[in-house]
């Protein structure tokens, strides 16, 4: 069994990205990131500080713009008109989950595409189906960029997808198909899904329940990407997969932490750059 390590294959791309940054701080081009958090949820606001810092560490510049729980969608749909307009901003990022008064779809549409580095707009979501470039949620993204660096080859390779979120599983069951694998999508209505995941070349989950996939649901040598981020009641973060029994049972596997979490960090800086580059049309 090899870990897929993560937390190293982020800190190269962070090395790569601060390097290009600094290229095009020479054009006086310093690519900018402004992400919105509403309220106080200790997770969301842990996930954006990890954000801020990662920026800081690769030279982007990072704004955070903090808004109150109770605060007004027509307040927040301004604040994101004015983003799209400023031309020091090339990302803009809405935390999720969003409290419930406010309409998600109508803010994350009103991202203009071109900045909307977390790739949630259906203007990208749609590109992706359609496998055509665009900017790609970063969880997803980072999965495949993993499996790729480790010579993971996914053509005609079973890959089952547990948890079906809009942010996760969907886009990635079109990254795979898109790299000509075969992709099984499960979700909480999935009938027998342990059938499914002993059937998976490549099993991914993203549910948010411990130790949900355990060893007898796993194929001899598959690969495991556990993107699930649990935080136990002793404080100790773990995912979706069992895996001091699975890591047994299987030829690759994610660590958590240390696995997707990190390159879900490294790719959404890599979409910040891209949007850099976009507009100031400098590859
Ligand atoms: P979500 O709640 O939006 O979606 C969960 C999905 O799991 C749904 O499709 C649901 O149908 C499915 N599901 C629920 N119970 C199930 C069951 N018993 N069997 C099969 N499917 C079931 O969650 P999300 O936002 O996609 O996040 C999922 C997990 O991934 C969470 O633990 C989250 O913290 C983690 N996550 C990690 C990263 C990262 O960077 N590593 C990024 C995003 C999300």
């Amino acid at each position: 069994m090899q870990i897929l390590d993560g937390k190293a294959l982020a800190q190269n791309i962070e090395n790569a990205i601060q390097q290009e940054v600094q290229i095009l701080n020479k054009r006086n081009v310093t690519p900018g990131l402004a992400v919105i958090l509403v309220g106080n949820d200790p997770a969301s606001q842990s996930y954006v500080n990890m954000k801020a810092k990662a920026c800081k560490r690769t030279g982007i510049y990072s704004i955070t713009h903090e808004m109150p729980e109770n605060i007004q969608q027509e307040s927040l749909l301004q604040t994101i008109a004015m983003l799209n307009q400023n031309p020091n901003i090339d990302g803009i990022l809405v935390q999720l989950p969003l409290p419930k008064h406010i309409n998600t779809t109508a803010v994350l549409e009103a991202i203009a595409p071109q900045k909307d580095v977390d790739g949630f707009h259906p203007f990208n979501m749609g590109r992706i189906f359609a496998n055509l470039d665009g900017f790609i949620p970063a969880t997803p993204l980072g999965v495949i960029t993993l499996l790729k660096h480790y010579n993971v080859s996914l053509q005609g390779k079973n890959v089952v997808i547990v948890g079906a979120s809009n942010i996760v599983g969907k886009p990635l069951s079109a990254l795979f198909l898109n790299e000509n694998a075969t992709v099984t999508l499960c979700h909480i209505y999935t009938q027998n899904l342990a059938k499914h995941t002993k059937e998976a070349d490549i099993l991914c989950v993203a549910v948010g329940k411990p130790n949900l996939i355990t060893k007898e649901m796993i194929k001899e040598g598959a690969i495991v990407v556990d993107i699930g981020i649990n935080k136990l009641s002793d404080g100790r973060i773990v995912g979706d997969v069992d895996f001091s029994n699975v890591s047994t049972q299987c030829s690759f596997i994610t660590p958590v932490p240390g696995g997707v979490g990190p390159m879900t960090i490294a790719s959404l800086l890599q979409n910040t750059l891209k949007a850099a580059k976009l507009r100031t049309k400098k590859y």
